[in-house]
Order: C-alpha cells, then sequence, then structure tokens
C-alpha cells in the first residue's frame, strides 16, 4: 500500500510482510465492518458480526493492531477497535482508493505463485504449472484460464490507478497528443483517468476480444472513454503481437513490457514506432529500478513477481532506452514519480524534421 507521493509508513512495510493478516482482514470484512459501525467495537462484537470465532478474532484484531492497520483503545478494561487512516483509505471497500479487489487477487493468484518462488528461481519461470496445473506457453492463456479468473485479474488491476493514474499521467504533459491509444488497456481504468485529466484527447483501449468483452459486461466501459462521441464507439479487440494497430498520436504500455522476453518486447515496441504518427509517442508506464538495478525494494519484489507470474522482469531506465532506441523510438525521457509507477516518453521522429 502506498499512498502515491512516495511516502510509506513503517506499517506499510510491516503489512507487505505479513500478507496473510491483511488477506484474512480484508476476506473477512473487518475494515468494511468496523467503518460501517458508528463506534468502535470490541473482539466479541466483530466475533459475532462477521460469524468468526472469538478466539481466531481477537488474535487477527491484535495482529492488526501490530501492522498499524487497526487501532485499539481500552475503556473499562474492554479493548475496542477501529480503523486506521491507512484502512480507511486503502482497505475499506466504500473508499475510493480501496484496494480491496488487488489484495483478493493477491491472496487467491499471486500469492499461491510465490509460495513456490524456490522452484521458480530454479527453473527461471513462471509457477502456474505448479499453482494450477495449467501450462503458461500462451502466457495469458494461463493468467486468464477462466471467465471468473479473468475477471478477478481486471478488477484487481484497476485498482491502482485510483491511486497512482494521475501521477503517472501527469508526469509529462500529454494534451498535445489528440488521439491516444492505451495498448493492453484492459478495464480501461487507466484510460478513464487520462480522458479526466486530458479533456480534449480521445484514448481508444487496444486489448484482446475476451478482455474488452468482459470489460463491456462488467465495468464501465468503453462509454466512459468515449468524448463527445468522438472516440472509436468500439474498443479495439485485437492481438497486438499479430494484428494491426491503430494509427494513433500517442501510445500508451502500462505495465505491459514487464510480462514479456527483451525479444517479445522488441517486437512489440517496433509494430508500436511502425503505427505510430510521425511527430508521436510512446508513454511506458513502469516501475523502474535503480540505474544498478539493486533496488527500489518495491520495483525488485514486483520483478520477482514477474517471474513467478509472468515472461518479463522489472527494468532500469538504460534498459528501456535500449530497447526503445532499437525499436526506433527517439529522445527519451524517464521520470520517476515517487509512487509505485513511473513513466517514460519517447518520440518517433517527424520524418526528416527532427523531434517535435
Ligand atoms: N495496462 C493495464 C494496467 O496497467 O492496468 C493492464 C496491464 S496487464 C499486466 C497486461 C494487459 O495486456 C492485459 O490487459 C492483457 O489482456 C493485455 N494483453 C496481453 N497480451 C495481449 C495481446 N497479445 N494482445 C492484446 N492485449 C494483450
Amino acid at each position: 500500500i502506498h499512498d502515491g507521493r512516495g511516502a510509506e509508513t513503517q506499517a506499510e512495510g510491516e503489512a507487505g510482510s505479513m500478507p496473510g493478516v491483511l488477506f484474512a482482514a480484508c476476506e473477512l470484512g473487518v475494515f468494511d465492518l468496523l467503518a460501517e459501525a458508528p463506534e468502535p467495537l470490541g473482539a466479541a462484537a466483530v466475533a459475532a458480526r462477521l460469524g468468526t470465532s472469538s478466539h481466531g478474532t481477537e488474535l487477527l484484531l491484535d495482529t492488526c493492531v501490530s501492522l498499524k492497520l487497526l487501532q485499539v483503545e481500552t475503556k473499562t478494561g474492554k479493548a475496542l477497535y477501529q480503523n486506521t487512516e491507512l484502512s480507511s483509505t486503502y482497505l475499506v471497500r466504500a473508499s475510493p482508493k480501496c484496494q480491496g479487489n488487488m489484495l483478493r487477487y493477491l491472496a487467491r493468484t499471486t500469492y499461491l505463485c510465490w509460495g513456490h518462488l524456490t522452484q521458480a528461481v530454479r527453473d527461471g519461470r513462471n509457477q502456474y504449472l505448479e499453482a494450477f496445473g495449467v501450462p503458461s506457453d500462451q502466457l495469458f492463456s494461463a493468467i486468464y484460464r477462466s471467465e471468473d479468473e479473468r475477471l478477478q485479474f481486471m478488477r484487481g488491476l484497476q485498482d491502482v490507478w485510483s491511486v497512482s493514474g494521475r501521477p503517472v499521467l501527469g508526469a509529462f504533459d500529454l494534451s498535445p497528443f489528440p488521439l491516444i491509444c492505451d495498448v493492453g488497456g484492459c478495464s480501461g481504468a487507466l484510460a478513464k483517468e487520462c480522458t479526466s485529466l486530458y479533456p480534449a484527447c480521445r484514448v481508444a483501449v487496444f486489448d484482446t476480444p475476451e478482455v474488452v468483452q468482459t470489460a463491456e459486461k462488467h465495468f464501465s466501459f468503453p462509454e466512459a472513454i468515449e468524448k463527445d462521441g468522438k472516440s472509436p464507439r468500439t474498443p479495439f479487440r485485437r492481438d497486438f503481437f499479430k494484428d494491426p494497430l491503430p494509427e494513433a498520436d500517442l501510445y500508451i504500455l502500462a505495465r505491459v513490457l514487464h510480462d514479456w522476453t527483451d525479444e517479445r518486447c522488441s517486437r512489440l515496441l517496433a509494430r508500436i514506432h511502425g503505427a505510430c504518427k510521425p511527430g508521436g509517442g510512446v508513454l511506458v508506464i513502469e516501475s523502474l529500478l535503480a540505474a544498478d538495478g539493486r533496488g527500489p525494494l518495491t520495483a525488485q519484489l514486483y520483478s520477482l513477481n514477474m517471474l513467478v507470474q509472468t515472461e518479463g522482469r522489472e527494468r532500469t531506465p538504460a534498459q528501456y532506452r535500449a530497447l526503445l532506441a532499437a525499436a526506433g523510438f527517439r529522445h527519451v525521457q524517464c521520470r520517476r514519480t515517487g509512487g509505485l509507477y513511473d513513466a517514460i516518453l519517447a518520440m518517433r521522429y517527424f520524418l526528416g524534421f527532427g523531434v517535435r
């Protein structure tokens, strides 16, 4: 959990090392119950309302207090619990910044892959076969191994943009790019943030047919990203490694390159460069490693996460520069936001006129 301005509290770091406590408290609805209660509750009242054991509930609540996810005060010898600011902001379902869907996805999918980290390090590959019995030679067939799993993934991934969307989209002024295509844009959550930050821009989402179909069924998509009826009514339902890419002034690639090997990234970037309008560009949104690859810790953990769940890794600015330059992009600028995700803008030259 991160406040998007780079401030990580001690509690947040500790919570990261105790995911099971966080997952259980979220799944049981502890934070929602305490948010709805008119006053702080004792462990017995929490247990009664959640239908849980009083023994287990008391242990869980007190551990949440140590993790600074809850606060406790003792009145007439009785411990009464309430949410902290951290949990009120990020763990209560009614909060616009709630990360609950992501936590549910981490608990049910990511955490199970992490259970095979040792084997992933031995093998150098993701652990879908070990964790779920599904082959991953087609990566997204493993990630989307059922309709429900695809929906959980899409719900989970959109959460972060309520916190980190503005910092990454505001890292560069995108208003000179009237037509934007969010490649691998998933539920359309980042595209929505983009149109709200740049109301004059049109943002289209490009993703696989199944993802677009799920987005249309379960998310406010694509209507919410259409501006004045000018955006394409139908989002692009295609394969970005094979099918033609639409022409645009700017392509967004958010958390896409980190899924893939250098070879696949090069292929995708070259295809985007080929489709990009002269004077246009690409905005890569990823968690940047330090120049020497050692830190920040969050980016390193994400990189291990890519090992257990994808074919890719997190990269340093120099590694992204090299990939972008090889695809033909120039004038590469990297901006760290101080939050979870950073932004890299690279331009395609006007033919014969240099950089815009
Ligand atoms: N950009 C979104 C975000 O940051 O929330 C989603 C990132 S997710 C890690 C990668 C996205 O790429 C998914 O939405 C996935 O469906 C899409 N994707 C993967 N392979 C694809 C392909 N071959 N063609 C089109 N989209 C693809």
